[in-house]
């Protein structure tokens, strides 16, 4: 499903590369829950940026879905992003907007019609437990509530892939535990591959089945939950 291969990224610094990433190689299968851990720093922000060219890579290949997605020019980027949703730590809402207008936006912007838009809204607010809070602002959402307008709006074009960038570390336990289950849920019957970043032990073990430790760049392990916590 998504094959990187000999991914490196420097951030210019005047005449200094400061290397994020360095020559990392590893495949997600396609339904997986791959998480991606590591102390801050580690990259592992810049490394999930790159799988939607939020950021851009400086050398390597990322091949998903057979498309090596660096050598894609703007027009087709777009049309490939379609197939990767992203969600933050910070949620990254529209203040201005309400529920049903932030979870449209996607939709507007791929060219659909009102009536197609609204019966699709409809049905992620269902998905997403959100129905009665449809014309409600960011500021009146609770977090947890926040986090399932931007999975949402993820959602909204049907993508084969979801980027989760810390989406639980700004989030209570309890909350956690529910957002988690949704992504699970979203895993198991709409068939998504997840990658996620995440610096909570916790929530690898709740839901990931393998994961990548990132140290200074690189990736130092691979291995299933099972195996990594298991051992002493
Ligand atoms: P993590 O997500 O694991 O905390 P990051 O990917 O955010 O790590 O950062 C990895 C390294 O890249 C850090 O040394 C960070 O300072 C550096 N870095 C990240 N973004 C930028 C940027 N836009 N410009 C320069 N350096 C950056
Ligand atoms: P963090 O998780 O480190 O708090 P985020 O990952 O939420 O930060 O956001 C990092 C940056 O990415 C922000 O400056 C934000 O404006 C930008 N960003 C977020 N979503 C998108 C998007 N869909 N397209 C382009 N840029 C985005």
């Amino acid at each position: 499903m998504i094959e990187v291969q000999n991914l490196s990224k420097c951030f210019q610094n005047g005449n200094e590369c400061i290397w994020a990433i360095k020559n990392v190689s590893f495949h997600v299968n396609r339904g997986e829950i791959f998480g991606i851990i590591g102390l801050s720093g580690a990259g592992k922000s810049t490394l999930i940026r790159c799988l939607n060219r939020l950021e851009e890579p400086t050398q390597g290949k990322i091949i998903i879905d057979g498309v090596d997605i660096t050598a894609l020019d703007k027009r087709e980027l777009r049309a490939k992003r379609k197939d990767i949703g992203m969600i933050f730590q910070h949620f990254n809402l529209l203040s201005q907007k309400t529920t049903y207008e932030n979870i449209a936006l996607p939709l507007e912007l791929a060219g659909l019609g009102k009536k197609e838009i609204n019966s699709r809204v409809n049905e992620l607010l269902e998905y997403v437990g959100l129905r009665d809070k449809r014309n409600a602002y960011p500021s009146q959402l609770s977090g947890g509530q926040k986090q399932r307008v931007a999975i949402a709006r993820a959602l909204a074009n049907n993508p084969k892939i979801l980027l989760s960038d810390e989406a639980t570390s700004a989030l209570d336990p309890k909350t956690t535990k529910s957002i988690l289950e949704l992504l699970n849920r979203i895993r198991n019957e709409l068939g998504l591959t997840i990658v996620m970043i995440t610096h909570q032990i916790e929530v690898v073990k709740d839901i990931c089945d393998r994961v990548a430790i990132m140290e200074n760049g690189e990736i130092v392990e691979i291995n299933t939950v099972e195996e990594l916590f298991r051992r002493p």
